[in-house]
């Protein structure tokens, strides 16, 4: 039996996004990587509203329910309202920070799509965010290892390790995940959303989700 004063604490997963609408592109890649890294549970983290872009469609509340119920899907995922409970935009470096401050001995790994990760030089205190988490990857379609910066290619190459024993302490290691592609964007989605009829089937949508957008007139037109 392990001692409690020697066993490792849990490390810390999570995926932050405007969740507007959550989808099986940000469902079916965290649980592979759950699988990968033995997490018991990943953190899915409606931002309040991000600052690089146009204000989502559905409310804070509305998006946080949506990922409510996504997670029903599975034990390991946790809908976690910590930005929005925060009332104001929170940038990932502050959250990460609140995150040591609960778990200073426990590994943090923050999950981005390869979208995300391009534009990561970019992000408040970037370099910051590499002290208090290890990235973790998703490939995304269209998005390219050869897109990225110098400066981010540079830090990949000190920094990528393959093994998921690197991930299990500490921060500031990058693991590009080799998860199967999921072909989705919450904006094509939305757009699918109001171009179908109500009783239509929404591919790569969890049906509870689909449920809850049409009986919340959820987004009806296109703009
Ligand atoms: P939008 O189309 O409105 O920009 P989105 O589909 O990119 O939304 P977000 O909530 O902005 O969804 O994404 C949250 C995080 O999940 C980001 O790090 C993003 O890169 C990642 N992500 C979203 N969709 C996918 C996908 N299909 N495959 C891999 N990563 C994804």
């Amino acid at each position: 039996m392990t001692s409690p004063l020697t066993a490792k604490p849990a490390p810390i997963a999570l995926l932050g996004g405007t969740f507007d609408p959550i989808h099986q592109g940000h469902i079916e890649p965290v649980l592979k990587l759950a699988d990968t890294f033995g997490w018991s549970h990943v953190h899915l983290q409606p931002c309040f509203a991000p600052p690089h872009r146009p204000q989502p469609e559905a409310s804070d509340q509305q998006r946080l329910a949506m990922v409510t119920l996504a997670c029903q899907q599975d034990s390991r995922l946790l809908a976690d309202d910590f930005e929005l409970r925060q009332g104001k935009p929170t940038r990932t470096v502050h959250t990460l920070h609140h995150v040591r401050q609960q778990h200073p001995n426990a590994s943090v790994c923050f999950i981005m799509g390869m979208d995300s990760f391009l534009q990561f030089t970019s992000w408040l205190n970037w370099q910051q965010i590499l002290d208090l988490a290890h990235l973790v990857v998703l490939p995304r379609p269209g998005y390219q290892l050869t897109q990225l910066p110098p400066d981010l290619a540079a830090e990949l190459k000190l920094r990528q390790r393959g093994d998921s024993e690197s991930f299990s302490q500490g921060a500031g290691f990058i693991y590009l995940a080799e998860t199967p592609t999921v072909d989705i964007s919450a904006t094509a989605l939305r757009r699918q959303l109001a171009q179908s009829p109500d009783t239509s089937r929404i591919p790569l949508l969890d049906p509870a989700v689909l449920a809850y957008i049409r009986s919340h007139n959820l987004y009806q037109s296109t703009h």
